[in-house]
């Protein structure tokens, strides 16, 4: 398979993801998840019309946005955990960060983006279900976090995000995404400038869509199995 044919078979699956829930498939993103895959790799994906890349290591990610610095029409996307004595490298090359799960962090993201470029975009990470995981708040959390960010000037309040727990039963998969839609409405009642809520990845993207997802992040489907070895 072709990074080019990978990128129309799941182009489908979203338009028919959103058909079924009569929904535009305008109105989902498709984020390429292009993290340990080389920069040829990234620009096959070009090659067939994508734009939007994400990416989960810093170093890794800039490289990869200094690569490409001349394509002034990509769009990266900052989707792993952050220590915070490396917020100034996404503050200064990324346009959206996915993983925002603490005022200290959000501080400094304001604090450090370049004057010179547009407020970077920002999305709470919500952990939904994985009681295993660190990342993310509990949705307890959120309206505090959110009246926080949203008054820094240097970032938009953009939505939510979440990885839930691993399931394959679909109706499992919905039952968290199901929380998350809920919040993200609610959300949007207090805050006009909340239009994103980035859930689904290559083995839950359906169930995301169905429940309202309008970012899909897809690395797999893409991209292939990923080899940690070079990481
Ligand atoms: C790696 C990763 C993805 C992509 O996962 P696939 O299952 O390969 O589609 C999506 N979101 C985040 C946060 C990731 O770290």
């Amino acid at each position: 398979m072709t990074i080019q044919s990978n990128i129309s078979d799941v182009k489908a699956r979203i338009e028919r993801a959103a058909a079924e829930c009569h929904r535009s498939s305008q109105d989902i993103t498709l984020l390429a998840v292009s993290k340990t895959k080389p920069c040829d790799a990234i620009l096959a994906a070009i090659e067939a019309g994508q734009r939007q890349f994400g990416e989960n290591y810093v170093q890794e990610g800039v490289e990869k946005i200094q690569f490409f610095a001349d394509r002034q029409d990509l769009v990266w996307h900052f989707i792993g955990p952050l220590q915070s004595n490396k917020s100034r490298l996404v503050a200064e090359h990324f346009d959206w960060f996915h993983t925002l799960d603490r005022q200290k962090i959000a501080q400094r993201l304001n604090d450090q983006r370049p004057s010179t470029k547009a407020p970077l975009n920002v999305l709470i990470q919500i952990n939904i279900s994985d009681e295993n995981s660190k990342s993310g708040i509990k949705l307890e959390q959120l309206a505090d976090l959110a009246k926080q960010v949203s008054q820094m000037p240097n970032l938009v309040f953009r939505g939510l995000m979440t990885i839930p727990a691993p399931e394959t039963d679909y109706q499992r998969q919905c039952e968290a995404f199901r929380k998350m839609e809920q919040a993200y409405k609610q959300l949007q009642i207090h805050y006009p400038s909340v239009d994103t809520l980035s859930m689904g990845m290559t083995d839950d993207m359906t169930a995301a869509i169905h429940c309202g997802s309008t970012l899909v992040r897809i690395g797999t489907a893409i991209f292939g199995a990923r080899d940690y070895h070079n990481v």
